[in-house]
């Protein structure tokens, strides 16, 4: 019986995640079929009636289908049947109000069907939907159950299928740039390829830096922003841990593990994709004593010591150290200040309902810089905008001057100093220090000098992308800037130009025309720079949420996010102290201790 299964299995067989599609569109096409014949025999009503645009019934059917196969093809966890029935249930009750009521309605030009009435005659279309969830839901199960339908196979289980891997890419660094190569890569070699992947990474997530700041405000959760780097790849080997050597004329790598033993790569291509590190400009007390902002640790650690602030202030009775507490300044107005400013200053003057010691005149968010505006990357109206907009909302906006000293407790901004006991630090970046010991050439601020085809200057091997590295932009003749848009076009370029210099092929030149800038300045309020036109305030805003919400990476962390953005409209902001993180540091203890 079980080898008639499998022989009869063998054509259902699924591998890739198109099968997986396409058969749960079939299915769905089917279920739909079936639910709607069904109910037509049992009701005997007129099909017209019951479902106008019989169509495009079926075609929604069809796209649900493959979403419903999508979402299953990995089989981390096999449902129950009676799991199957309630996953098909809820299918059933959001097609109904998501195709039934909105979709369906609006296309056949009828607008959506939201009030009670129209429900009520929508209900026999939801006896339909539901019976189609429930069908399609157990006809995938049955599949799975019987052994015909398998998940798609894990990285493992294809890594221990490569006997003979000729070629090693090691990529170092697993932000925006060196993630994107490697994901590229990967897509352009196939499963089966001749050529291993290696991403090194000192955190085993990718961080959605253009979020960071809703982190801090407590808009959204660390976790939501940070999807784990081997959600992305199939193939690559994912590695946690820092580069200590780079021998270039050798080509190996030594890499320090976060269990702290050693390995050492050896190589056929590197691809240098390090990012930076804040530039403190010599000064050994803005490392000491301010915060700097680039890392998930790093957003946490601010909220935390923010809220301690309010905690400590509540109870202070000396105003001088109450006003310290109470008093954030921040330095440097490009798009992460400015950004974090404005989410810090609604998220303190939002939470000081909690505290009821605590007045909105004696807080203080002081954001200082040299330049004449804020915003640098945008145009000077929007700039403005943005200005008047946080000043409004009791952000003090400090330009011309730079925080020349910080101490315990205190700030000097020129040659006044003020008592502060909050510095965070977002007014320069340097490339990542390890790329000096390398020996290629380098700009006077240590970055990697590469070519248009990303290929570092003067080597065969050695890559460099992303903001460690200065790469012409043929557009504008100046340097590509470094930001994430032009560190995902770069990666995409240098995959490509792997994959061709790995197939005797012809890498090309690195080219891409900017496509603007958004900027969120405070809640509900964005200023916004797309192909050319300029948008501002709730308009701006909502253009932030979608643009950046549909390049979040992986489905998992856009819902995610998406319900922290719908918690965060009816509830006021958390003020709970997160346990602290140290996300360079193994937090298992090696065995013994
Ligand atoms: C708060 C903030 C907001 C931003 N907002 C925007 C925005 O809205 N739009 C935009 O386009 N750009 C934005 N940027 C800039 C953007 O994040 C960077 O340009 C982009 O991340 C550069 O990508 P990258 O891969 O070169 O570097 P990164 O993304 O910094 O990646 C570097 C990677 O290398 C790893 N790494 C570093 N050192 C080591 C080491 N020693 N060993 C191993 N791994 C290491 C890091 O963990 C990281 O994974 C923002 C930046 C910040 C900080």
């Amino acid at each position: 019986m079980s080898a008639s299964v499998n022989n009869f299995g063998g054509v259902f067989l699924q591998k890739t995640e198109t099968r997986w599609i396409q058969l749960g569109a079939s299915l769905g096409g089917l279920a739909a079929l079936i639910s709607l014949g069904l109910f037509l025999i049992l009701s005997g009503s007129d099909p017209n009636s019951v479902v106008p645009g019989i169509l495009m019934y079926f075609a929604l059917a069809l796209l649900a289908g493959a979403g419903y196969g999508w979402l299953l093809r990995t089989g981390i966890r096999p449902l129950k049947t009676y799991e199957s029935i309630v996953v098909g249930v809820v299918y059933g009750v959001a097609s109904w109000l998501f195709f039934g009521l909105v979709i369906v309605p609006v296309l056949s030009g009828r607008g959506p069907q939201w009030n009670a009435a129209d429900a009520a005659v929508q209900f026999p279309l939801l006896m339909i939907y539901l019976l189609q969830g429930v069908i399609l839901a157990l006809a995938l199960h049955g599949m799975q159950s019987l052994g015909w339908l398998r998940a798609v196979e894990s990285p493992h289980a294809i890594d221990e299928l490569e006997t003979d891997i000729q070629q090693h890419v090691v990529i170092l660094g697993g932000g925006f740039a060196g993630v994107m190569t490697a994901q590229e890569l990967e897509k352009r070699l196939g499963d089966h390829s001749h050529v291993q992947i290696t991403l090194v990474s000192q955190t085993n997530h990718l961080l959605f830096t253009p979020m960071l700041a809703e982190v801090t405000a407590g808009g959204v959760e660390a976790q939501h922003i940070s999807p784990p780097l081997r959600a992305f790849f199939r193939r690559v080997r994912v590695i946690r841990g820092e580069p200590t050597e780079i021998n270039a004329a050798g080509n190996v790598v030594t890499v320090k593990l976060s269990s702290g033993s050693s390995m050492t790569l050896a190589y056929d291509h590197l691809v240098l994709a390090l990012g930076t590190v804040p530039n403190f400009f010599g000064n050994a007390n803005f490392a000491r004593y301010a915060f700097t902002f680039k890392s998930l640790a790093d957003a946490i650690q601010i909220r935390n010591h923010v809220i301690d602030c309010l905690e400590r202030a509540d109870s202070e009775m000396n105003p001088e150290r109450r006003r310290a507490r109470l008093t954030f300044v921040v330095v440097g107005a490009g798009f992460a200040g400015a950004e974090l400013i404005g989410g810090l200053n609604d998220f303190v003057r939002g939470s000081l309902w909690y505290y009821k010691h605590l007045r909105n005149e004696e807080v203080t968010f002081l954001l200082v810089h040299p330049g004449e505006r804020i915003l640098p990357e945008l145009s000077t109206e929007l700039a403005l905008y943005a200005e008047d907009k946080m000043t409004a909302r009791g952000v003090t906006i400090r330009g011309n001057v730079r925080v020349t000293d910080a101490g315990l407790g205190s700030v000097t901004i020129g040659d006044e100093t003020i008592s502060a006991e909050t510095l965070i630090w977002t007014a320069g970046n340097l490339p990542n220090p390890i790329l000096k010991n390398i020996g290629c050439e380098t700009d006077k601020r240590g970055a990697i000098i590469a070519d248009e085809k990303l290929l570092v200057k003067g080597q065969h091997n050695l890559w460099a992308v992303g903001d460690c590295a200065v790469i012409p932009d043929i557009v504008t003749g100046k340097n590509a800037p470094p930001t994430a848009q032009y560190a995902l076009r770069e990666a995409k370029t240098l995959a490509h130009n792997l994959y061709a210099v790995l197939n005797q092929g012809e890498p090309i030149v690195f080219r891409h025309r900017s496509q603007g800038a958004l900027a969120v300045v405070g809640h509900q309020t964005a200023c916004a720079e797309v192909f050319g036109f300029k948008f501002s305030g709730l308009f701006a805003w909502l253009m932030w949420r979608g643009i950046y919400l549909s390049k979040l990476p992986t489905l998992e962390k856009k819902v995610r996010v998406l319900l922290d953005w719908v918690i965060d409209v009816f509830f006021p902001r958390d003020i709970t102290y997160a346990p602290l993180v140290n996300e360079t540091v193994d937090p298992i203890p090696p065995t013994g201790d």
